[in-house]
């Protein structure tokens, strides 16, 4: 693949397992994370020129230095992917003025940045692929828990949407793609704010890690507005549509 791609939240999980895939399809990629050991492992596994940029994504400089840095070692970037992100376990009833900055912050300011930094070297060569990883969870409310995450990336959602119809007729040759994973097995619960910690690992019906990574390469390689990771999320929220009640009914049994 002969493609430059940004990949943030690239030290562990989904976003290091797409660093590897893609590196081992030859396409030279620039990995984002704060854990300086873990990032540079990851690097050291895909070989070819990966190159690793100790960032935190909350920081705006952090991710303007990222860019910079991927320009200045591969002369252009084709591929930014906004992966990183965190969980919080809290109803809603908990939730502190803190808990919510976190949530925006880390999950929406994050994705901010990531675009405001890549947007002009995209509309410079009107070419380009912004993709953003939300979640299952802001279209189905599989885990009241998690309330505040899910808003956040409903919000992700639409600032996704909105780019996209802002750029269609402006510079038509940049793809913008929203990612939609169901519960996938990496250390993401473990890594989650608030109590009732859960290990996704041991979730029953929880994606491989590898099967997630593979759907962004998929909408790397045929770029489109969004894509669910699985069959299972895009079916649930299908018939949350359809049948709001009855699907939270069954969804709020299982929560006794
Ligand atoms: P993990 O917790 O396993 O990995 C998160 C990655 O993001 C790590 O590399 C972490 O690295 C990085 N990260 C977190 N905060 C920051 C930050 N402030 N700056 C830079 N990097 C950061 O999560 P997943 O791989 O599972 O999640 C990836 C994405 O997928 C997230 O956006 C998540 O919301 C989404 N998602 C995950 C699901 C799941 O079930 N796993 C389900 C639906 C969506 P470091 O700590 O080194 O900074």
């Amino acid at each position: 693949m002969d493609k430059v791609i940004v990949i943030t939240g690239a030290s562990a999980g989904i976003g290091a397992e797409l660093a590897k895939q893609l590196g081992a399809m030859d396409a030279k990629v620039v990995l984002a994370a704060r854990r300086k050991k873990e990032l540079d492992a990851v690097a050291a596994a895909i070989g070819n020129d990966a190159l690793a940029v100790v960032s935190d994504v909350t920081k705006r400089q952090d991710v303007e230095h990222l860019a910079k840095a991927a320009l200045a070692r591969f002369g252009r970037i084709d591929v930014w992917v906004n992966n990183a992100g965190r969980g919080i376990s809290r109803s809603v009833g908990e939730l502190t003025d803190d808990d919510l900055d976190a949530m925006w912050r880390d999950n929406m300011k994050s994705v901010v940045y990531g675009i405001q930094a890549v947007l002009p070297h995209f509309k410079s060569r009107n070419e380009g692929q912004i993709i953003n990883v939300s979640s299952g969870l802001s279209r189905v409310p599989f885990a009241p828990v998690r309330a505040a995450y899910g808003a956040v990336k409903s919000a992700v959602n639409m600032l996704t949407a909105s780019l996209r119809v802002e750029l269609r007729a402006t510079h038509p040759g940049i793809h913008v793609t929203l990612l939609l994973p169901g519960v996938v097995a990496t250390e993401f619960g473990l890594n989650s704010l608030g109590s009732g910690i859960v290990d996704n690992r041991k979730l029953p019906g929880a994606q491989p890690v590898d099967a997630a990574a593979r759907a962004i390469v998929d909408v790397i390689e045929n770029p489109r507005p969004e894509a669910y990771t699985s069959s299972f999320i895009a079916e649930a929220v299908g018939r949350y549509q359809r049948e709001p009640d009855a699907f939270e009914a069954e969804v709020a049994s299982r929560q006794r």
